[in-house]
């Protein structure tokens, strides 16, 4: 116990009373909070703010971050050790010439799949597809660019799916998700595998991709099915509005040819 509070005094939690303090003791496992301490004695974190998002697969926290030197607000994702769901990733990982499963204990999949996600959003974000710039990761520890203003984030097309009308121009906003798409096929080489309103954000009028843990390489032998899904799940959420779009053409597009 005398341990935890001193991890938790070096995270300088901002939330500093005592309730606060015990949510983050009990969702923190033991090895997580020593993985957040040294990223803490780094100085990649300053300071561990409020509570993003809690999911099955991982949670999502405010953090001040301190990046090459600069004061910054960061995304700090922390995917579960504990969980029942991660059998899920193997699907995803298996074919992923980047990665050797037979090498690997299944306590170790879950900080593979947390690299995966750094490297995929590095991919991305080096090809100019909107995601949020990755900083850092360790373990099951990821710190990226906190795509949000005063500790809140920018939401997502979910949240926002009855106002949007109001918000932008649907057709721009599809144009631009898009042309993400074809950057995030043809640049970055990548599906992401798991695109919905619930993984996009929108900051302004920018459409930004998220939680590209599950992505994988256009070369993996699920690839295509993945990306039908993908494209599908977008062309169903902006016929709500009205906005009709064919398949194979959309393929074509994202796939230049
Ligand atoms: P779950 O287990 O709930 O499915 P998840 O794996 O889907 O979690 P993400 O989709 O990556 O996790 O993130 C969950 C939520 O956290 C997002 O909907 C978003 O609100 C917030 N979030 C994630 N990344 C960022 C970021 N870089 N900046 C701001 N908010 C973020
Ligand atoms: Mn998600």
């Amino acid at each position: 116990m005398k341990d935890i509070d001193r991890i938790l005094d070096k995270l300088r939690i901002k939330e500093k009373d005592s309730e606060s303090r015990k949510i983050y003791a009990e969702v923190f496992d033991e090895k997580t909070l020593k993985t957040l301490y040294k990223l803490a004695s780094k100085g990649l974190i300053q300071a561990l703010g409020g509570v993003v998002s809690t999911g099955k697969e991982a949670n999502v926290f405010y953090a001040d971050g301190k990046i090459d030197g600069e004061l910054k607000p960061v995304a700090v994702k922390i995917y579960r050790i504990e969980t029942s769901e991660f059998f899920k990733m193997d699907e995803y990982l298996f074919g992923d010439k980047r990665f050797d499963l037979r090498k690997i204990s299944r306590k170790d999949l879950i900080f593979i799949w947390t690299e995966k996600e750094f490297r995929n959003l590095e991919r991305s974000f080096s090809a100019g597809v909107n995601v949020p710039e990755p900083y850092e990761y360790f373990r099951n520890v990821l710190i990226m660019e906190f795509l949000g203003e005063d500790e809140k984030p920018y939401p997502t097309l979910f949240d926002l799916r009855k106002d949007l009308p109001d918000i932008v121009d649907l057709e721009e906003l599809f144009e631009k998700i898009k042309e993400n798409l074809r950057k995030l096929y043809q640049d970055a080489e990548l599906v992401h595998a798991d695109l919905s309103e619930y993984n996009i954000i929108l900051k302004g009028e920018d459409p930004y991709f998220i939680d590209m843990g599950q992505s994988v390489l256009i070369d993996h032998p699920l690839a295509s099915s993945y990306l039908e899904r993908d494209l599908k799940n977008i062309i169903k959420f902006f016929s709500k509005f009205r906005i009709k779009e064919d398949f194979e053409s959309f393929l074509s597009y994202v796939r230049g040819d």
